[in-house]
Protein backbone atom coordinates (compact mmCIF):
# COMPACT_ATOMS: atom_id res chain seq x y z
CA UNK A 1 0.00 0.00 0.00
CA UNK A 2 3.02 2.51 1.19
CA UNK A 3 4.63 1.49 -2.43
CA UNK A 4 1.25 2.54 -4.46
CA UNK A 5 0.67 5.08 -2.15
CA UNK A 6 4.52 6.18 -3.18
CA UNK A 7 3.70 5.71 -6.86
CA UNK A 8 0.68 7.82 -6.79
CA UNK A 9 2.33 10.90 -5.13
CA UNK A 10 5.31 10.85 -7.54
CA UNK A 11 2.39 11.32 -10.34
CA UNK A 12 0.57 13.66 -8.89
CA UNK A 13 3.44 16.03 -8.14
CA UNK A 14 5.02 15.59 -11.49
CA UNK A 15 1.70 16.78 -13.34
CA UNK A 16 1.31 20.06 -10.89
CA UNK A 17 4.72 20.44 -11.87
CA UNK A 18 3.96 19.97 -15.83
CA UNK A 19 0.81 22.50 -14.76
CA UNK A 20 2.83 24.95 -13.11
CA UNK A 21 5.82 25.39 -15.63
CA UNK A 22 3.28 25.42 -18.54
CA UNK A 23 1.21 28.11 -16.46
CA UNK A 24 4.73 30.04 -16.36
CA UNK A 25 5.49 29.80 -19.89
CA UNK A 26 1.99 30.99 -20.50
CA UNK A 27 2.40 33.93 -18.25
CA UNK A 28 6.23 34.44 -20.32
CA UNK A 29 4.50 33.96 -23.71
CA UNK A 30 2.27 36.67 -22.62
CA UNK A 31 4.05 39.49 -20.88
CA UNK A 32 5.82 39.43 -24.32
CA UNK A 33 2.87 39.39 -26.14
CA UNK A 34 2.35 42.91 -25.79
CA UNK A 35 5.63 44.05 -27.00
CA UNK A 36 5.53 41.90 -30.25
CA UNK A 37 2.54 42.90 -31.39
CA UNK A 38 0.68 39.56 -30.93
CA UNK A 39 -2.57 40.75 -29.68
CA UNK A 40 -5.28 42.38 -31.57
CA UNK A 41 -9.02 43.77 -31.17
CA UNK A 42 -12.00 41.72 -33.11
CA UNK A 43 -15.17 43.68 -32.95
CA UNK A 44 -18.85 43.02 -33.17
CA UNK A 45 -21.49 45.24 -34.50
CA UNK A 46 -24.21 45.99 -31.83
CA UNK A 47 -27.70 46.42 -33.68
CA UNK A 48 -30.44 48.40 -33.12
CA UNK A 49 -33.62 46.36 -34.17
CA UNK A 50 -36.87 48.68 -35.03
CA UNK A 51 -39.98 48.48 -37.05
CA UNK A 52 -38.37 46.58 -39.65
CA UNK A 53 -35.00 48.88 -39.95
CA UNK A 54 -31.30 47.63 -38.53
CA UNK A 55 -29.22 50.49 -37.68
CA UNK A 56 -26.05 49.52 -35.92
CA UNK A 57 -24.80 51.23 -32.76
CA UNK A 58 -21.74 50.26 -31.96
CA UNK A 59 -19.08 47.81 -31.71
CA UNK A 60 -17.60 45.51 -28.61
CA UNK A 61 -13.86 45.08 -28.46
CA UNK A 62 -12.94 41.49 -28.24
CA UNK A 63 -9.07 40.63 -27.50
CA UNK A 64 -7.53 37.99 -29.55
CA UNK A 65 -3.77 36.58 -29.19
CA UNK A 66 -2.45 35.48 -32.12
CA UNK A 67 0.91 32.81 -31.36
CA UNK A 68 2.75 31.39 -34.50
CA UNK A 69 -0.16 32.27 -36.68
CA UNK A 70 -2.81 29.76 -34.35
CA UNK A 71 -5.41 32.37 -32.56
CA UNK A 72 -5.86 31.52 -28.96
CA UNK A 73 -9.20 32.28 -27.43
CA UNK A 74 -9.48 34.88 -24.71
CA UNK A 75 -11.31 31.98 -22.52
CA UNK A 76 -7.97 30.24 -22.44
CA UNK A 77 -5.96 33.25 -21.63
CA UNK A 78 -7.61 35.87 -19.83
CA UNK A 79 -7.91 33.59 -16.56
CA UNK A 80 -3.91 33.35 -17.01
CA UNK A 81 -3.90 37.00 -17.35
CA UNK A 82 -6.38 37.55 -14.28
CA UNK A 83 -4.18 35.88 -12.14
CA UNK A 84 -0.77 36.92 -12.69
CA UNK A 85 -2.26 40.50 -12.81
CA UNK A 86 -1.31 41.38 -16.31
CA UNK A 87 -4.44 42.22 -16.98
CA UNK A 88 -4.46 45.41 -15.82
CA UNK A 89 -1.76 46.57 -18.60
CA UNK A 90 -3.20 44.30 -21.36
CA UNK A 91 -6.66 45.59 -20.05
CA UNK A 92 -5.64 49.63 -20.95
CA UNK A 93 -3.98 48.46 -24.08
CA UNK A 94 -7.66 47.45 -25.15
CA UNK A 95 -9.20 50.43 -23.95
CA UNK A 96 -6.67 52.87 -25.90
CA UNK A 97 -6.59 50.86 -28.96
CA UNK A 98 -10.30 50.15 -29.24
CA UNK A 99 -10.84 53.98 -28.54
CA UNK A 100 -8.26 55.30 -31.47
CA UNK A 101 -9.77 52.68 -33.54
CA UNK A 102 -13.58 53.70 -32.90
CA UNK A 103 -12.70 57.19 -33.11
CA UNK A 104 -11.33 56.98 -36.84
CA UNK A 105 -14.65 55.49 -37.64
CA UNK A 106 -16.32 58.43 -36.26
CA UNK A 107 -14.30 60.73 -38.15
CA UNK A 108 -14.55 58.62 -41.08
CA UNK A 109 -18.57 58.43 -42.01
CA UNK A 110 -20.00 56.72 -38.56
CA UNK A 111 -20.23 59.19 -36.25
CA UNK A 112 -21.50 58.75 -32.61
CA UNK A 113 -20.57 55.24 -33.13
CA UNK A 114 -20.56 53.60 -29.08
CA UNK A 115 -17.58 51.62 -27.83
CA UNK A 116 -17.71 48.77 -25.75
CA UNK A 117 -14.83 47.17 -23.84
CA UNK A 118 -14.51 44.21 -21.25
CA UNK A 119 -13.21 45.00 -17.46
CA UNK A 120 -12.10 42.57 -15.45
CA UNK A 121 -12.08 43.20 -11.64
CA UNK A 122 -8.50 43.83 -11.24
CA UNK A 123 -8.51 46.79 -13.33
CA UNK A 124 -11.51 48.74 -11.86
CA UNK A 125 -10.20 47.86 -8.20
CA UNK A 126 -6.73 49.32 -9.15
CA UNK A 127 -6.74 52.45 -7.66
CA UNK A 128 -7.33 55.37 -9.53
CA UNK A 129 -8.80 53.74 -12.63
CA UNK A 130 -11.55 56.62 -13.42
CA UNK A 131 -8.54 58.94 -13.63
CA UNK A 132 -6.88 56.34 -15.91
CA UNK A 133 -10.13 56.02 -18.66
CA UNK A 134 -9.81 59.72 -18.58
CA UNK A 135 -6.66 60.12 -19.46
CA UNK A 136 -7.16 57.70 -21.93
CA UNK A 137 -10.11 59.47 -23.75
CA UNK A 138 -8.10 62.99 -23.44
CA UNK A 139 -4.84 61.38 -25.29
CA UNK A 140 -7.64 59.53 -27.82
CA UNK A 141 -9.84 62.35 -27.82
CA UNK A 142 -12.69 59.85 -28.43
CA UNK A 143 -15.91 60.91 -26.46
CA UNK A 144 -16.92 59.71 -23.05
CA UNK A 145 -20.51 59.50 -23.76
CA UNK A 146 -19.86 56.65 -26.42
CA UNK A 147 -17.94 54.26 -24.11
CA UNK A 148 -19.53 51.67 -22.65
CA UNK A 149 -17.49 49.24 -20.42
CA UNK A 150 -18.84 45.63 -19.38
CA UNK A 151 -18.51 44.22 -16.45
CA UNK A 152 -19.78 41.52 -14.74
CA UNK A 153 -21.95 40.64 -11.18
CA UNK A 154 -18.80 38.53 -10.04
CA UNK A 155 -16.91 41.91 -9.74
CA UNK A 156 -19.85 43.27 -7.91
CA UNK A 157 -20.06 40.57 -5.89
CA UNK A 158 -16.94 41.56 -4.21
CA UNK A 159 -18.10 44.29 -2.17
CA UNK A 160 -14.79 45.95 -2.64
CA UNK A 161 -15.52 49.57 -0.48
CA UNK A 162 -14.71 51.97 -3.50
CA UNK A 163 -16.06 49.45 -6.50
CA UNK A 164 -19.15 52.17 -6.06
CA UNK A 165 -17.68 55.19 -5.81
CA UNK A 166 -15.38 54.30 -9.10
CA UNK A 167 -18.38 53.17 -11.00
CA UNK A 168 -19.94 56.74 -10.02
CA UNK A 169 -16.71 58.79 -11.18
CA UNK A 170 -16.96 56.89 -14.30
CA UNK A 171 -20.89 57.64 -14.93
CA UNK A 172 -19.81 61.43 -13.43
CA UNK A 173 -17.65 61.20 -16.71
CA UNK A 174 -20.34 60.15 -18.61
CA UNK A 175 -19.38 56.35 -19.17
CA UNK A 176 -22.64 53.66 -19.28
CA UNK A 177 -21.76 50.55 -17.24
CA UNK A 178 -22.87 47.56 -19.01
CA UNK A 179 -24.36 44.79 -16.76
CA UNK A 180 -22.47 41.72 -19.04
CA UNK A 181 -23.87 37.73 -18.58
CA UNK A 182 -26.66 39.11 -16.66
CA UNK A 183 -27.94 35.93 -15.08
CA UNK A 184 -25.57 33.63 -15.38
CA UNK A 185 -23.06 34.51 -12.27
CA UNK A 186 -24.66 35.30 -8.53
CA UNK A 187 -27.02 37.53 -9.91
CA UNK A 188 -29.01 39.70 -7.09
CA UNK A 189 -31.29 42.40 -7.70
CA UNK A 190 -30.08 44.50 -5.12
CA UNK A 191 -27.15 45.32 -7.85
CA UNK A 192 -29.79 46.73 -10.55
CA UNK A 193 -30.29 49.67 -7.92
CA UNK A 194 -27.45 49.69 -5.79
CA UNK A 195 -25.14 50.18 -8.60
CA UNK A 196 -24.82 52.90 -11.86
CA UNK A 197 -25.74 50.69 -14.39
CA UNK A 198 -26.83 51.93 -17.74
CA UNK A 199 -27.25 48.26 -19.94
CA UNK A 200 -28.06 44.97 -19.12
CA UNK A 201 -26.14 41.80 -21.40
CA UNK A 202 -29.26 39.57 -21.42
CA UNK A 203 -26.44 35.83 -21.35
CA UNK A 204 -26.58 33.79 -24.89
CA UNK A 205 -27.34 30.67 -22.78
CA UNK A 206 -30.85 31.88 -21.88
CA UNK A 207 -31.68 32.79 -25.86
CA UNK A 208 -29.45 29.64 -27.64
CA UNK A 209 -32.49 27.54 -26.62
CA UNK A 210 -35.14 29.86 -26.73
CA UNK A 211 -37.72 30.20 -28.14
CA UNK A 212 -38.17 26.40 -27.84
CA UNK A 213 -36.93 26.33 -24.59
CA UNK A 214 -40.16 27.67 -22.47
CA UNK A 215 -38.73 28.33 -19.58
CA UNK A 216 -35.52 29.41 -20.87
CA UNK A 217 -37.94 31.99 -22.88
CA UNK A 218 -39.95 33.08 -19.75
CA UNK A 219 -36.30 33.58 -18.17
CA UNK A 220 -35.26 35.64 -20.97
CA UNK A 221 -38.61 37.39 -21.06
CA UNK A 222 -38.48 38.61 -17.07
CA UNK A 223 -34.72 39.84 -17.93
CA UNK A 224 -35.91 41.67 -20.94
CA UNK A 225 -39.19 43.37 -18.47
CA UNK A 226 -37.03 44.33 -15.33
CA UNK A 227 -34.22 46.22 -17.85
CA UNK A 228 -37.14 47.62 -19.69
CA UNK A 229 -38.92 48.80 -16.17
CA UNK A 230 -35.76 50.26 -15.16
CA UNK A 231 -35.28 52.27 -18.14
CA UNK A 232 -32.30 50.37 -19.00
CA UNK A 233 -30.62 49.47 -22.42
CA UNK A 234 -31.00 45.39 -22.88
CA UNK A 235 -29.02 44.39 -25.17
CA UNK A 236 -29.60 40.50 -26.11
CA UNK A 237 -26.20 38.41 -26.82
CA UNK A 238 -25.45 35.32 -28.80
CA UNK A 239 -28.28 35.93 -31.73
CA UNK A 240 -27.89 33.02 -34.62
CA UNK A 241 -31.19 32.80 -36.01
CA UNK A 242 -34.44 34.02 -37.39
CA UNK A 243 -36.44 32.40 -35.06
CA UNK A 244 -33.91 34.10 -32.11
CA UNK A 245 -34.61 37.39 -34.22
CA UNK A 246 -38.31 37.03 -33.70
CA UNK A 247 -38.67 36.11 -30.60
CA UNK A 248 -37.08 38.82 -28.95
CA UNK A 249 -38.51 41.33 -31.30
CA UNK A 250 -41.52 40.20 -29.91
CA UNK A 251 -40.72 40.78 -26.71
CA UNK A 252 -39.73 44.50 -27.38
CA UNK A 253 -35.93 43.53 -27.05
CA UNK A 254 -34.49 46.29 -29.21
CA UNK A 255 -30.58 45.81 -29.20
CA UNK A 256 -29.24 42.44 -30.74
CA UNK A 257 -25.64 41.07 -30.72
CA UNK A 258 -24.67 37.82 -32.33
CA UNK A 259 -23.57 35.89 -35.63
CA UNK A 260 -26.93 36.42 -37.05
CA UNK A 261 -25.45 39.99 -37.58
CA UNK A 262 -22.01 39.61 -37.70
CA UNK A 263 -19.46 37.42 -36.03
CA UNK A 264 -16.44 39.16 -34.16
CA UNK A 265 -14.16 40.71 -37.17
CA UNK A 266 -10.47 42.12 -37.01
CA UNK A 267 -10.77 46.10 -37.84
CA UNK A 268 -10.44 46.01 -41.49
CA UNK A 269 -12.79 43.42 -41.94
CA UNK A 270 -15.51 44.82 -39.72
CA UNK A 271 -15.56 48.16 -41.02
CA UNK A 272 -17.41 47.39 -44.45
CA UNK A 273 -20.26 45.37 -42.35
CA UNK A 274 -20.22 48.38 -40.21
CA UNK A 275 -20.89 50.84 -42.95
CA UNK A 276 -23.42 48.33 -44.31
CA UNK A 277 -25.27 48.07 -41.10
CA UNK A 278 -25.59 51.97 -40.71
CA UNK A 279 -27.37 52.86 -43.81
CA UNK A 280 -30.40 49.69 -43.86
P1 LIG B 1 -18.27 38.13 -23.55
O1 LIG B 1 -17.88 39.48 -23.06
O2 LIG B 1 -19.55 37.57 -23.04
O3 LIG B 1 -18.26 38.25 -25.14
C1 LIG B 1 -19.19 37.62 -25.99
C2 LIG B 1 -18.65 36.33 -26.54
O4 LIG B 1 -19.68 35.68 -27.27
C3 LIG B 1 -17.49 36.52 -27.50
O5 LIG B 1 -16.60 35.42 -27.34
C4 LIG B 1 -18.20 36.45 -28.87
O6 LIG B 1 -17.34 36.07 -29.91
C5 LIG B 1 -19.23 35.40 -28.58
N1 LIG B 1 -20.40 35.52 -29.47
C6 LIG B 1 -20.92 36.63 -30.03
N2 LIG B 1 -22.02 36.35 -30.78
C7 LIG B 1 -22.22 35.02 -30.68
C8 LIG B 1 -23.20 34.12 -31.24
O7 LIG B 1 -24.11 34.49 -31.96
N3 LIG B 1 -23.08 32.80 -30.90
C9 LIG B 1 -22.08 32.35 -30.11
N4 LIG B 1 -22.03 31.05 -29.84
N5 LIG B 1 -21.12 33.17 -29.57
C10 LIG B 1 -21.19 34.48 -29.85
P2 LIG B 1 -15.01 35.65 -27.30
O8 LIG B 1 -14.61 36.74 -28.25
O9 LIG B 1 -14.38 34.30 -27.46
O10 LIG B 1 -14.75 36.18 -25.84
C11 LIG B 1 -14.97 35.36 -24.72
C12 LIG B 1 -14.90 36.15 -23.45
O11 LIG B 1 -13.58 36.63 -23.19
C13 LIG B 1 -15.78 37.41 -23.44
O12 LIG B 1 -17.12 37.04 -23.22
C14 LIG B 1 -15.15 38.18 -22.30
O13 LIG B 1 -15.62 37.70 -21.07
C15 LIG B 1 -13.67 37.81 -22.44
N6 LIG B 1 -12.96 38.91 -23.12
C16 LIG B 1 -12.80 39.13 -24.45
N7 LIG B 1 -12.06 40.25 -24.66
C17 LIG B 1 -11.78 40.76 -23.43
C18 LIG B 1 -11.04 41.91 -22.97
O14 LIG B 1 -10.52 42.75 -23.74
N8 LIG B 1 -10.94 42.09 -21.61
C19 LIG B 1 -11.51 41.21 -20.74
N9 LIG B 1 -11.38 41.45 -19.41
N10 LIG B 1 -12.22 40.14 -21.13
C20 LIG B 1 -12.35 39.91 -22.47
CA1 LIG C 1 -18.81 41.43 -22.99
CA1 LIG D 1 -21.49 38.47 -22.46
CA1 LIG E 1 -18.92 35.72 -21.10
Amino acid sequence: AKAYGKSQLALYSETLQEEVNHRLTLENALSEALLRNQFELYYQPIVKVEGGTSRVIGVEALLRWWQDGTMISPDEFIPVLEESGQIVEVGEWVLREACRQVKSWHDNGLPGLRCSVNLSSRQLHEGGFAARVAAVLEETGFPASSLVLEITESLLMQDVPDTLATLRELESLGIRIALDDFGTGFSSLGYLHRYPLHIIKVDKSFITRAPDDERLGAISRAIIGLGRGLRMDVIAEGIETPEQMRFLRDEGCHYIQGYWFSRPLSADNIHPVLVSLSTL
